[in-house]
Formats: structure tokens, C-alpha cells, sequence
């Protein structure tokens, strides 16, 4: 009997070893394995004196709905401003050669480590040196493994989302002070918008960022539980939350928009607004 038992506990082992490589592999397929790039795509010749690099590489969750969506978007504010835009995943395109190239860099949706060392530093240089920088939703989640990243870049930690519900229809407010300044021009005081909802750990206007919009807790669901795989999560960030912010990084300036989840999200004419404010005070223009 006790032959059996030992045969019976170690079956069961592998099998949860055998389980988890499962689960792990599943996950992996669905996010991608972590690739990089060492050889740049070809650029076109004249990119013009408003070029704008959309970077939509994912070596975490992929957005894909959300990112095909948004480049209709981008064309279409490129067409309106009379900037040029560049597509890539390549993660070769952040050289101090290529970069200096273009005005704004936007992270859209760019999910897990997506830089070698020497691509970061790149993005670093090109910042600090004054180029523009916008994220978008998944942009500021916690999947970059990049210190400087999350603390400089984004200015606040992500904790999370809530992801039984995933999406949520909830209220949002401009900030008053900004009512005045031109990254405001054309945005409503207050708007209605379906996203998924991030908490982030620290409030980005107390680490030296301007709110652009704050969400109202009130009209969505903050917790981030999931029954008792996730229990320390219900919790949001109270009254102030920010969901749009901006701020100065050295000589460079960096948008942030938590919004974005969702191919849909990039129908909202408001949404769209915001990022063509964002581009053109990052960039600047
Ligand atoms: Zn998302």
C-alpha cells in the first residue's frame, strides 16, 4: 500500500509539473515568445519635419484589436496635421541614427521587455535630449521590467484592472487648470468613455506630472480580485485618479493615456482628440 501511495503522489506531481508547463506554454503562445531586433526596417527617404514613429511591438499581452484599430486613427490625424507616420515593430528602430528622425515616438500598446540594453539607452538619449514620447493604455503597465521606464517615462506605477469585467463604461473630467492650454483645445470638460480601467500604485501628479483627465471611481468597478487566485487588489485611488497626464522628462516631453484596451476605444472622437494632443504637445508642434 504504501508502494502505491508514493507511485500515486508522484504521478500526481507530474502531472502538475506537466499542468503548469501547459498553462505556461498557452501563454506563451498567446503573448509571444520575447524577440528582438537587431537589423532596422527600411525608412522612406523624406520623412518630412513632423515625423511621428508608432511602435506597437508586444513581448507581453498583445492588444491586437486595439492596435489595428488605432492606426486609422494615427493616418488619419497624419492627413489632418500634415505629419508623417511610420509603422513598426522592429525594435531596431531606436537607434540615436533613426530616432533622430522623427519627432514623437509613440508607444502604442507596447507590452513586455521590447528593447535590448543598447535600443533603451537609445530611447533614453533621444528623450532626455528633448524628442517626444506618447503611450498609450497597455504602454503603461507593469509588464516592461524597465525601472526608468515606469518611474521617469510613465511617472507611476500600474498595479491593475479590473478583469472580470474587462470593460466599463465610466465619467471622466478635464482638469480645470488646463482648460486654457492648448494640449486641451477641442476636448470636452467631461466625457463618457468604454475602456478598461488601470489603478495605478502612485498618483502620477504627485510625482511631478499635469493631469489632463481624471476618472471617476464612482462609475466604474476598481477591484482588481479575482476570486482566490488575486485577492489584494480591491483597492482603487480614491478621488484623485488620474487617466491622462503629461510632463516634462529633461528636454523631452512625454504624453500618457491609460486608455486604448479595445479596438472600439479608437471610435471615440474624444479619444481620438486626446491623442492628437498629445502627439502635438509632445511633439511640440
Ligand atoms: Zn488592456
Amino acid at each position: 500500500m504504501k508502494v502505491l501511495k508514493i507511485i500515486g503522489l508522484s504521478l500526481l506531481g507530474i502531472i502538475l509539473v506537466l499542468a503548469i508547463a501547459i498553462a505556461l506554454f498557452i501563454y506563451k503562445m498567446g503573448s509571444g515568445f520575447d524577440s528582438f531586433e537587431t537589423d532596422p526596417p527600411d525608412l522612406p527617404s523624406d520623412l518630412g519635419s513632423k515625423a511621428i514613429l508608432v511602435f506597437s511591438k508586444t513581448n507581453g499581452f498583445r492588444h491586437g484589436g486595439a492596435i489595428e484599430a488605432s492606426y486609422p486613427v494615427y493616418r488619419q490625424l497624419a492627413r489632418e496635421n500634415d505629419w508623417s507616420i511610420f509603422e513598426t515593430d522592429n525594435g531596431a528602430v531606436f537607434s540615436e541614427e533613426i530616432l533622430k528622425k522623427f519627432k514623437v515616438v509613440v508607444w502604442n500598446n507596447t507590452t513586455g521587455r521590447v528593447l535590448i540594453e543598447e535600443q533603451r539607452q537609445a530611447l533614453r538619449d533621444y528623450l532626455e535630449g528633448g524628442g517626444g514620447f506618447v503611450g498609450v493604455h497597455g504602454a503603461g503597465d507593469h509588464s516592461h521590467h524597465w525601472d526608468w521606464y515606469e518611474d521617469e517615462v510613465i511617472n507611476a506605477r500600474f498595479s491593475h484592472h479590473n478583469i472580470s469585467l474587462e470593460l466599463e463604461t465610466a465619467s471622466l473630467s478635464l482638469e480645470r487648470d488646463t482648460s486654457n492650454l492648448a494640449v486641451s483645445e477641442g476636448l470636452p470638460t467631461a466625457m463618457s468613455h468604454q475602456d478598461e480601467w488601470y489603478v495605478f500604485y502612485d498618483n502620477p501628479r504627485e510625482n511631478g506630472s499635469t493631469v489632463l483627465y481624471t476618472v471617476d471611481e464612482n462609475t466604474f468597478d476598481v477591484s482588481g480580485n479575482l476570486g482566490f487566485l488575486v485577492t489584494d487588489k480591491d483597492f482603487g485611488m480614491g478621488e484623485d485618479h488620474p487617466i491622462v497626464w503629461y510632463h516634462e522628462l529633461k528636454a523631452g516631453r512625454v504624453f500618457y493615456s491609460a486608455l486604448g484596451h479595445h479596438g472600439a476605444a479608437f471610435d471615440n472622437r474624444d479619444h481620438q482628440q486626446i491623442l492628437e494632443n498629445g502627439i502635438t504637445w509632445a511633439g511640440n508642434f
